[in-house]
């Protein structure tokens, strides 16, 4: 249903102009050892690369914006996929209009400045494994057991 995780590092940081948001993402939790943890990041981009899953196929359908936009709001977890780091991320972006799209964060998403505020959970790391029902890389029933369904009766 849950796990309970420990507050650990809180970390602020500047992610650079050009670089891919998910990656430099990945890479800041690689380079100090950050497994588990929750984020959320301010600032603009160049280009955007956002999707929504299709449930029915089981597929992500992406779309990307390739102009400056404004990071009104992007937040996000990093758990274990493979033993790496992985990246759930989700984000509002505003155009120069202030009309906002969003959707589920991919890679391809181009850096103009960058602020996250990362903060680390510690504990036993949650992992990410396949799931049938969903096609989805879910957090394993082993570590957080089953999903929250709530009273019953
Ligand atoms: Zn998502």
């Amino acid at each position: 249903m849950a796990s309970e995780f420990k507050a650990g590092r809180c970390m602020l940081g500047r992610i650079a102009k050009g670089r891919d948001l998910v990656t430099a993402i990945e890479d800041f939790c690689l380079e100090h050892s950050i497994q588990t943890a929750m984020f959320s990041i301010i600032g603009a981009v160049a280009s955007v690369t956002l999707g929504s899953y299709d449930q029915k196929q089981q597929v992500y359908v992406t779309f990307k914006k390739e102009e400056p936009m404004e990071i009104v709001h992007c937040t996000g977890n990093v758990s274990l996929k493979e033993d790496r780091p992985m990246i759930h991320a989700h984000g509002v972006f505003a155009d120069i209009d202030g009309h906002t799209l969003g959707g589920h964060l991919f890679s391809e998403t181009k850096v103009y400045a960058g602020e996250i505020y990362i903060r680390e959970l510690s504990g036993t790391p949650l992992i990410r494994e396949y799931d049938e029902e969903t096609g989805l890389y879910l957090w394993t029933r082993r570590n957080i057991g089953n999903e929250y369904q709530g009273r019953k009766g």
